[in-house]
């Protein structure tokens, strides 16, 4: 339950300028609706789009079950689709479950290593790490402060990992309820302690796997009242490096 909008990651591939044809891994951190909700529209879009039938997805059981279930639901809808425009119709994608820390693949770009991070009652929920030759991004997927996660980005160049700004939060969680969302007060607030992390232990992580840069992300709440400088501000009074608020499209 994040205030983060839970739908968009195939536009914005898309609006990244990224070739569908390009895509050759998906990674999935957790099963929660703002995760994984476009999993299956990232499958069906990117193959009418010229997605290669090697593309491969890592993540949490019950990926396997997931993408075969998903792809039965629009069996009809794809061989509709192939039939009209003469494509090698989706049938199934090669699925790599993780489900516990530790390597995950290596190709000749990338190494991708996981850990497992603190997000109840989701088990598991996973953080990832990329290293490429040139460069090292670390995910801290969605978790409470961890030191797995600092173990996770030792010495990578950079960090991205959530963070939820407490002094606004309250007060954006009431508006809402004021406004009439579902959502009960304390049950809230008690996952988000227990799942989420404030941003300035997100800075201590930072300081502690000694990255260069330390990307903010999956912001809570994600209203335009919370600068980008109090954000960095927050972050700040325990990491050194170069904070960066992220936004979608930014490029680092
Ligand atoms: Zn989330």
């Amino acid at each position: 339950m994040c205030s983060t909008a839970v739908l968009g990651t195939t536009d914005r591939y898309a609006q990244a300028g990224l070739s569908f044809n390009a895509l050759r891994g998906i990674f999935i951190t957790h099963h929660r609706f703002d995760h994984n909700v476009e999993y299956g529209p990232l499958l069906s879009i990117g193959w009418v789009q010229g997605m290669p039938l090697s593309v491969r997805a890592y993540g949490p059981p019950p990926l396997k079950q997931m993408t075969a279930d998903y792809i039965r639901s629009m069996r009809t809808t794809i061989d509709f689709w192939s039939e009209d425009l003469k494509m090698k119709p989706l049938e199934t994608i090669d699925v790599t479950e993780v489900p516990q820390a530790g390597p995950v693949m290596q190709d000749d770009n990338v190494k991708v290593t996981a850990t497992v991070v603190q997000h109840p009652p989701v088990k598991p929920a996973l953080g990832y790490r990329f290293d490429f030759h040139d460069r090292s991004i670390a995910f801290s997927g969605d978790t409470t402060p961890l030191d797995a996660v600092a173990q996770l980005a030792k010495g990578a160049d950079v960090l991205v990992h959530e963070a939820m700004y407490l002094p606004a939060l309250v007060d954006y969680l009431k508006a809402q309820i004021a406004k009439g969302r579902p959502v009960k007060f304390d049950d809230y607030m008690a996952h988000m302690h227990a799942d989420h992390s404030p941003v300035e232990d997100v800075g201590r992580i930072a300081q502690e796997a000694g990255v260069k840069t330390l990307v903010l992300s999956h912001l809570t709440p994600a209203i335009d009242s919370i600068s980008d400088d109090t954000w960095r501000a927050a972050a700040a009074q325990k990491f050194k490096g170069e904070i960066v608020v992220g936004h979608d499209l930014a490029v680092l």
